[in-house]
């Protein structure tokens, strides 16, 4: 499976902006913007941030949605016209699509610290949904559907503090978390108020594609 090499925080640079893509470590590390404000290159300090075309930004904020939803081009492209396809605003399709993946709700849960760990755990069966065994982290979860560890890793040492972290986060109130189970359920599709916090504008992204 192809996957995206590049160092995390060159990611951010490239882009201009932080897109907390190690999770919580953002708030810990050094970041990277901060050290390095300007581009990645061999010109190092010396190059700046231009003013973008409209293209370019059409372009940044597409990378950026990507990024954060820890995706690559072929898989966004096609979440984007599964979107189009369905009644309303493509933009919001595409955001809830991209809120409803497995390894999205895993991390917004707090169940995991970044979304590439998401990914990972999601992918080495931590996880049973309804009870049964699933490691498609791109796979779409639905109203009602119950996410759980597995027995085995309610005991691993991954999950060993996760029932104290959870206490500290607010998961999106279209899930709810039993931090004692150790479980998520799934209570409605994203609203519109949902997906308004995250900032990610959809609508260029929407023109990017429509070019
Ligand atoms: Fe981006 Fe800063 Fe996090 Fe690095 S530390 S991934 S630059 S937000």
């Amino acid at each position: 499976m192809a996957k995206n090499l590049e160092p995390k925080c060159k990611q951010c640079r490239r882009l201009g902006e932080k897109l907390f893509l190690k999770g919580d470590r953002c708030e810990t590390t050094k970041c990277g913007i901060t050290k390095r404000n300007y581009p990645p290159g061999a010109q190092g300090p010396k190059s700046k941030y231009t003013k973008p075309s409209g293209y370019a930004i059409q372009l940044a904020e597409k990378q950026k949605a990507k990024k954060q939803y820890n995706i690559l081009e072929k898989q966004f492209k096609l979440t984007f016209n599964k979107g189009k396809k369905l009644p309303g605003d493509s933009g919001e399709n595409l955001l809830r699509i991209l809120e409803m993946r497995f390894d999205n709700v895993i991390f917004r849960a707090g169940f995991a610290k970044s979304k590439p760990q998401a990914r990972a755990n999601a992918n080495h069966y931590h996880y049973l949904i309804n009870g049964n065994k699933v490691n498609i982290p791109s796979c779409q979860v639905k109203k009602g559907d119950i996410i759980e560890l597995t027995p085995r890793s309610k005991k691993s040492k991954l999950y060993k503090t996760l029932q104290e972290s959870l206490k500290k986060i607010t998961a999106p109130g279209w899930l709810n978390v039993d931090s004692e189970k150790l479980s998520i359920k799934v209570l409605h599709n994203p609203t519109n108020e949902d997906l308004s916090v995250i900032k990610i504008n959809t609508q260029i992204i929407v023109e990017f594609y429509s070019r």
